[in-house]
Formats: C-alpha cells, structure tokens, sequence
C-alpha cells in the first residue's frame, strides 16, 4: 500500500488522517506536531520556550487530481527572549509569503504566472485573481533577493514604453522603462525605472566598476541619456546604434515627409481632382481628349507622383545601407542618400540626415560591431504581449519584475529550489 505519511512530509509533523470530500472535489490532511521537535520563532529563527497555547490552521497545500487540497494542524505559539513577545513558530511548509499556503503551492502558482497570464491561472485555481496577483509578485520578489546578474561584455539597451497616464510630479521619461540585455546570451539582465540617465547610471552602480570595465560594446538606441551614462561608467566600451533604431527614426521622417506630400497635394487646387475615381478616369482617357484643365491636373500629379518615386528610392538605398561590408562602403552610401534628399527638396529628411551625418562618429561603429537587431524587436514584441495579456503593469515595479521573468532569468528555469523563497 501507498505510504501515504511518506508521500506527504510535512517538518515536525505527521500525518494522521487523510479526509476525502470526493463530491465537494476536496481533500482534508490532518496533521499533529511530534511533541519532542523544538521550536524557532517564525521572525527572527531563534529558539523559544513552548507552552503558549496553539491555534488550529487550515492551509492550502498542491491539489490533489482534481481535489483541492488542505492540510489542517495545530500552529503552536512559543515565547521569544529575542523578540521579547509570543510568536507563532517558524515552520519550512509554509509559503513565507502566506500563513494560508503551503511552500509548494505558492511555489506553483508562480510557476504557473511564467507562462500564463495571471487572471487565467486565477481562474483554474479558483483563486481570487488578486490573491494570485499578489503570490506572484511576491514571489519574484523574492527571487530577486537571490538574484546575480551575469557576466557581461557585451549589452543592448533599451527603452520599453509602458504605461500611459503620468502620475504626479513625473515627466514623459517616467512612463519608459530601460532594459538591459546580454546581446551574447540574448537574455534581459536588467530593468530600471524610466528612461533617464539614471536608469542606466543604476545598473552600472549595481554590477560595480570592475564589471563595467569588462563591457566592451553597448547597443542602444539614439537616446542621448544612454549614451551620457555609457561615457561615463564604462570606460572600454564602444557605443553602437542597433539597426532597428536607426531604421526607426529614419522611418518617421519618411513618414512626415510622405505627409508633407499628401498636404501639398490636397491643399492644392486639384482636391476634387484627387479622389480615386476621378483619378483612374483620368488616367484612362486618352491624352489627345483631355481638355486644359484636366491636362493640367494630370501634369500636377505627375510632379507629385515623381516625389514619391524619389522618396521610394532613398528608401530602398538606406536598406542597401545597412548591408555595406565596410566604414568606407556605408559612407560612400550615405553621402548618395544625402545627396538625393537634397536635390529633392525633403527638408524633414534632410534634417534626419544632417544629424546623422554630425553623429557619424557612432554610426558608423555598427560596420564594425554589426550588432543584431533582433534583440531589441524581439523584446519590443513579448513586451506587447505582455501588456496585452493583461498582467496588471499598471505597478511598474511588477513589470520590471515580470520583464526579468520572461526574457531573463528569474524564473523557475534558472531557480529551481522553492526552499530559497
Ligand atoms: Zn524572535
């Protein structure tokens, strides 16, 4: 026969009944303390005097099958010459987090929050969605207690847009969080509040300056904060801008100028002229029927059209870019870009392109480094999903924490032992 007292070991205690309530779906496991087991205090882990009366408990412990599970004792009081008062005694089985939970439940409710969002296992469990909310905050804290950050030498960073509504006394930056990655082991090591110098300056402080000295190339994105912070805490590292930044802002101001276009045509007088129908009719009839004035609207679109056609292929040449084998290569490459933009006439993009040029310094180590984007729209990807599966961001250190879980390490993949909580 199944040992069952063997199955279920609680420290101090041994099982004395085994209840079931098939038809409630509910499992009872009654316990009773072995009188000779001496007791610690459950705050500072001291020995005390027993003898200061008990109090019956029922906690929730792993389910069994399809059976809730509780497990239900006697919790003894003890009096504490450290703490100078009656405390409860310390037992190991509970969740430190909890009176209410065994060790191991907590433990797996958590490991559930890693891969489902928490109002799902909420609702599995039948727990209070708050109540899981709060086991799983907890017990990330509580991992990162124990958490070290690795061995780094090369990093990514970068700012991760996460809530909406600035709370009071905050600017824009506070609504941003920076995150750290290894680009070797394609992990986030870090998360810091806000998107300031700061925020980056916290994680130098924290892995100290021996380990800054160590970091050989940061990517980052064009954030001048960034690169401020790097200056300063790391003396051997070389700045890059990752590909996907640089293609970031570069796309905007292909976007505002392609609305600049779209605004000069239709504050002109050919408004009426543009809508679709009347366009394609146009088109379609033969020029030699055309009257003036629609000879006219057709030579304006022409002039126009010619505009995007250029800005379609100072598109395609900064994607040719990117893949230049050399400094020499991309530069000769840029200078062309330059050169169309200038002749015509895109000033939101002429703008982009001096300010490049005048940084080119640092945009031109990514022929050196060719530092993967991948990294930086991976991250930006599960962060959505993130906000999107409703994991309650709204407490941003949660978010921090539940970055860290997700891309990082401080899940149960990397901590194992539910005893370190
Ligand atoms: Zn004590």
């Amino acid at each position: 026969m199944l040992n069952l007292p063997r199955v279920f070991k609680f420290e101090k205690h041994k099982v004395i009944d085994f209840k079931e309530y098939l038809s409630k779906h509910l499992i009872e496991i009654h316990l009773v303390r072995n009188q000779s087991s001496k007791m610690n205090c459950s705050t500072c882990n001291n020995l005390m005097e027993p003898g200061h009366g008990s109090y019956k408990v029922k906690v929730q412990h792993m389910p069994i099958f399809t059976n809730h599970c509780y497990i239900i004792f006697r919790r003894q009081k003890g009096f504490c010459k450290f703490c100078k008062k009656v405390r409860t005694e310390k037992l190991n089985f509970l969740s430190k987090q909890t009176p209410h939970k065994t060790l191991d439940y907590a433990w797996w409710v958590g490991r559930m929050c890693e891969i489902s969002p928490v109002a799902k296992v909420a609702r599995i469990l039948k727990e209070d969605s708050s109540t899981t909310w709060r086991l799983d905050y907890k017990r990330m804290k509580a991992m990162l207690s124990s958490y070290r950050i690795p061995k780094i030498s090369r990093i990514c960073v970068d700012e991760v847009y996460a809530r909406r509504k600035l709370k009071k006394g905050e600017t824009r930056d506070d609504l941003f969080i920076t995150v750290i990655c290894d680009l070797d082991t394609r992990r986030v090591i870090w998360t810091s509040s806000s998107r300031r110098k700061e925020a980056l300056d916290e994680f130098f402080l924290i892995i100290g300056k021996n380990a800054c000295e160590k970091i050989l190339v940061v990517a980052a994105d064009m954030h001048d904060a960034y690169g401020a912070s790097v200056k300063e805490h790391c003396s051997n590292a070389t700045l890059v801008w990752d590909r996907f930044h640089v293609m970031q802002s570069f796309d905007n101001a292909v976007n505002e100028t392609r609305k600049t276009l779209h605004g000069e045509t239709e504050n002109g007088s050919n408004t009426q002229m543009l809508s679709r129908g009347k366009y394609r009719f146009l088109f379609l009839k033969k020029a030699s029927r055309r009257d003036q004035t629609e000879q006219r609207h057709i030579s304006d679109l022409m002039t126009e059209n010619e505009d995007f056609f250029k800005l379609e292929l100072v598109k395609e040449r900064m994607h040719d870019f990117f893949n230049a084998r050399s400094v020499t290569d991309a530069r000769e490459i840029f200078d062309e870009i330059g050169g169309w933009i200038w002749q015509s006439g895109f000033t939101i993009l002429h703008k982009w392109h001096n300010y490049m040029t005048s940084r080119w310094e640092t945009l031109k180590n990514y022929f050196i480094y060719r530092v993967s984007s991948g990294l930086a729209e991976g991250m930006n990807h599960v962060i959505k999903t993130l906000k999107r599966s409703g994991y309650g961001y709204r407490n941003m250190h949660y978010f921090k924490l539940k970055i860290l879980q997700m891309c990082g390490y401080l899940n149960s993949k990397y901590i194992t032992d539910p005893q370190m909580l």
